[in-house]
């Protein structure tokens, strides 16, 4: 019997140039007046500077999203259900459910679902199931400048997300929360 699958991410810190055509696409693709993914500098101590001094100085990005992690707490405390996890992986917040309680916002560790104040309602990543379902790609993957961002089923071992996840040094957002996030970070090389 096949294995099911598990549609992940992988976002290589050593290509991501932080020009966030990836939250523009993300906008598009989804009709959204939020952005969905927001990408954070990592520098020095200043806001948008780089660490390190003249001729050693480093900068680096970090697309942030849902990270449609195994064990979603938003998904436990939805008190309508409207945000599900899907044996495939991604979890989907349905809209037309949402009654804007807020509950996931305050029990999501990484402050990924927005609270768009002119609906009224909460919104994130889907991880574009609606593409998936059709095999296509996320949209934010497609429109990636860099080619930072890989889609792919994370249970088969020779997909491009496994294969980067064996090959290259990667790491998950807050591994102590226990949510097991489906979206991995390559280092950048330099580390
Ligand atoms: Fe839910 Fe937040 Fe995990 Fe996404 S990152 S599945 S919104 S707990």
């Amino acid at each position: 019997m096949n294995k099911m699958k598990h549609f992940g991410m992988v976002i290589d810190q050593e290509r991501c140039i932080g020009c966030e055509a990836c939250s523009l696409a993300c906008q598009i693709e989804n009709n959204s007046t939020e952005f969905w993914i927001k990408v954070e500098t990592q520098g020095g101590k200043e806001k948008d500077a780089p660490a390190g001094k003249y001729q050693d100085l480093t900068l680096t990005f970090l697309p942030k999203l849902c990270n449609h992690c195994l064990n979603p707490p938003c998904v436990d405390v939805c008190p309508v259900d409207a945000l599900q996890k899907r044996d495939d992986g991604p979890v989907v917040l349905d809209q037309n459910i949402c009654t804007g309680c807020k509950a996931c916002i305050k029990a999501c560790p990484y402050d990924v679902i927005i609270f768009n104040e002119k609906s009224n309602l909460a919104e994130k990543c889907n991880l574009c199931y609606h593409r998936s379902d059709k095999g296509l790609e996320p949209f934010c993957v497609v429109c990636c400048e860099g080619q930072a961002m890989y889609f792919g089923d994370l249970n088969d071992p020779t997909s491009i997300v496994s294969q980067l996840l064996l090959k290259r040094k990667n790491f998950q957002l807050k591994p102590e929360m226990g949510t097991n996030p489906s979206i991995y970070y390559l280092f950048p090389k330099l580390k």
